[in-house]
């Protein structure tokens, strides 16, 4: 069987830890490889020998270090189809969705190549008599990203690209569940002229997080995955004094008010809500419509719309999203459907007991589909991560506007109208991070920022863009004087009060 590596200084290094995770098929249910879990110890021999490798880094100037960065984005769009079908065997998504997974993560890679410009510090001359002030963005060191498994090549790229761009060192711990495309990256940043140790990819689970949260040599870490791993990881990084970010879970809802493109607005509800099984942190699972006659519209428009949904494998082309990452989380979104039908809700569509012919053991969930859920039941209040998609209905724009406002999320929202005003108020009122107008899924390109409120995200600082080269870099700000060339010109007497400008 197949065992995926660690991949340290520069090469494949098999783990010594003696521990394991299987790596599945979520098409087959079959374990299709393995890969190695980091102990304590390989996990502080990663960091100490990435530290000796981010002084040269830190040295190399910042354009030379874009042009690794340029190579890499060439290298990733040659192997493009490779890098797809490797994502697509694990994590179960459809080849162009995984295509989309990578490419978004490219145009991060690609923000990052403009460094030289983004790293240009501030400059003034003559702040006093003969006296410059300049500041400039230096690295942090060594810093950290742990990932989940949903976008197992956007994710990492999200975070590596600006954080090496910057003159760091990387530790990368990818999710244990599909852990190959990253290791495929950190190949193809060698190949693209990254020096060994620059980017480390290590394996593993809560032993890897730990030692990366309690390593003094640690300066920052970003973290992606659910909000309760988010929020401890925040606080034991926080605790050991380490800058950390740490986006978790979401249950983004989408608003349609009576005046909304119909047709429009139901394509985009049923993309957005199954897309990759509904396993996004920016999927629609709840979908508000305004007014009863709204939601009897848009039920009804719905439902043939989700009959017609393709389930597949995820090499199957003309399929619309395959399966789920693993038996557990089937488990688990099945568990959540068992719970709405508890709670009162209506069950339209039960996508419970899906099998796919030939494949009977994949980890497949039919589209489900629940009208009439209270905005108290525990089904809507928790993150399900499926393809589930629950209409809570709302008698009123402000009551609308209330539910992911109050919501425990506040990742991502999105309102369908032709009403600018009334979009106009809701984005400007929503109590949530990214806000979509007749947009379903507004994940902000590459030179905006990523990042939700709530327990959407812990930490003060949003994901890529210009935030993220602020996250991985710290000010430093000289101000200078020179003396004259002629001894004893110019000398100013000894003060022992504190300068100022008066
Ligand atoms: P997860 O929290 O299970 O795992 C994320 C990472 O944490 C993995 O690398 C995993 O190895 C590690 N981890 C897991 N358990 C741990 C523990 N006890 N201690 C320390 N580390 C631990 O998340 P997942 O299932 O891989 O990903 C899905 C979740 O990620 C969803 O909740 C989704 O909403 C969220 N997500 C959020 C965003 C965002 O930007 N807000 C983006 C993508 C995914």
């Amino acid at each position: 069987m197949r065992t995926v590596h660690h991949f340290i200084d520069g090469k494949a290094v098999a783990g010594t830890s003696g521990r394991f995770g299987d790596v599945f098929d979520p098409n087959t249910g079959a374990v299709q490889a393995r890969v190695n879990l980091a102990s304590v110890d390989e996990m502080n021999a990663a960091i100490a020998s990435a530290a000796i490798a981010q002084k040269d880094w830190a040295a190399v100037n910042p354009q030379r270090r874009a042009r690794v960065l340029f190579e890499f984005k060439r290298l990733v769009e040659r192997d493009m189809d490779v890098l797809a079908a490797l994502l697509s065997a694990e994590h179960g998504k459809v080849l162009a969705d995984s295509r989309g997974d990578v490419q978004r993560g490219l145009e991060v890679i690609e923000f990052a190549c403009g460094i030289p410009h983004l790293l240009k510090g501030d400059h003034t001359l003559g702040a006093g008599p003969g006296i410059d002030v300049f500041s400039m963005r230096v690295p942090l060191g060594v810093v950290a990203g742990i990932t989940p498994f949903n976008f197992p090549a956007m994710i990492p790229m999200w975070m590596f690209g600006p954080a090496i761009a910057c003159g760091n060192a990387f530790i990368l711990k990818p999710s244990e569940r599909d852990p190959s495309v990253p290791v495929k990256f950190a190949e193809l940043m060698m190949e693209a002229g990254l020096p060994a140790g620059v980017l480390q990819v290590a394996h593993g689970d809560k032993d890897a997080v730990d030692a990366i949260l309690d390593h003094p040599e640690i300066k920052a870490v970003s973290f992606v995955g659910s909000s309760d791993i988010a929020h401890y990881v925040y606080s034991r990084g926080t605790a050991n004094a380490k800058r950390v970010q740490a986006m978790g879970g979401a249950k983004n809802h989408a608003i349609v008010l009576p005046d909304a493109d119909m047709d429009q607005t139901v394509a985009d509800l049923v993309g957005a809500a199954f897309g990759s099984a509904g396993e996004r942190c920016m999927a629609l699972p709840v979908v508000v419509p305004v007014g009863e006659g709204t939601a009897e519209t848009l039920r009804s428009r719905l439902l043939p719309e989700i009959a017609k949904l393709r389930i597949g494998v995820s090499t199957d082309a003309q399929a619309h999203y395959g399966p789920v990452v693993s038996a557990a989380h089937k488990a688990r979104i099945e568990n959540y459907i068992q719970m709405g039908v508890d709670e009162g809700a209506e069950l339209v569509v039960d996508g419970r007991g899906f099998t796919l012919q030939g494949h009977e053991g994949g980890f497949f969930v039919g589209p489900t589909f629940f009208d009439h859920v209270q905005p108290t039941a525990r089904s809507y209040q928790e993150e399900i991560f499926g393809p589930v998609l629950q209409m809570v209905r709302a008698d009123s724009f402000e009551a609308a506007l209330a539910l992911p406002s109050r919501h425990q999320y506040g990742n991502g929202v999105a309102i369908f109208t032709r009403n600018g005003p009334a979009a106009r108020a809701f984005a400007a009122n929503v109590e949530v991070g990214m806000v979509g107008i007749n947009v379903p899924i507004p994940v902000p390109v590459a030179y905006h920022t990523f990042g939700g409120w709530k327990r959407s995200a812990f930490g003060n600082s949003n994901i890529h863009g210009p935030e993220g080269v602020r996250f991985y870099t710290k000010i430093k700000t000289v101000t200078q004087r020179w003396p004259s060339l002629n001894a004893g010109d110019g000398v100013i007497d000894s003060s022992f009060v504190i300068p100022t400008m008066k």
